[in-house]
């Protein structure tokens, strides 16, 4: 049985899913929740770094965390373009709150200069990750970005990045690359709870 830790990042979370020692990161938070990741990843041999998508909120440690943990990093295929820029996917939002999110996020992506990586193993919708030593599968929830992938962890528990969000109330991702195929995302994940 694998369990989930949440690391509390500022406005985002870092996970790790865990059985004995061995373990996965999700997501690795801005520069200065780096100590914090870190310090959480001690107890455990972290034996991959997923990234839920490539935003610089959630993939800015990336680089670092795997040179300090020793752990290759894993993401979607359709988000690597990001890892050079945020801007390099287009960003919108409907609603009010969405619209004030998404013009503080295209600041924050326009100040973030990421240090470069290059993922090593590249995960989409299916994918087991047992190998790895946790029960836990992929997958695949576009439309936030297009490469954009949750973690089920063992039928029980499922991450998803910024797939849905909960800044002031729970919703579907305010922000998206492709409002349709993001619906069509959160539909996917209230699927699974049936
Ligand atoms: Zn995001």
């Amino acid at each position: 049985m694998s369990t989930v830790q949440r690391i509390k990042c500022g406005l985002v979370n870092c996970y790790i899913v865990s059985d004995g020692d061995s373990a996965i990161l999700i997501d690795t938070g801005k520069k200065d929740n780096l100590d914090t990741v870190v310090e959480a990843c001690k107890p455990y041999k972290i034996k991959l770094i997923v990234l839920t998508h490539a935003h610089c909120d959630h993939a800015e440690n990336a680089a670092d965390l795997s040179e300090i943990l020793g752990a290759p990093i894993a993401m979607h295929k359709d988000d690597v373009n990001l890892i050079e820029s945020n801007n390099n996917q287009s960003l919108s939002a409907r609603v009010f709150l969405g619209k004030i999110i998404l013009s503080a996020s295209l600041k924050e992506f326009s100040r973030s200069k990421m240090k470069a990586f290059t993922p090593s193993v590249f995960l989409k919708d299916g994918d087991d990750l047992t190998e790895y030593g946790i029960a836990a599968k992929v997958i695949g929830l576009p439309g936030h970005t297009k490469g954009s992938i949750g973690i089920d962890v063992g039928g029980k528990e499922l991450i998803v990045g910024d797939a849905l969000m909960n800044m002031f109330y729970p919703t579907v991702a305010m922000l998206y690359n492709d409002e349709k195929v993001m619906k069509d995302s959160a539909k996917k994940i209230t699927g699974l709870g049936e």
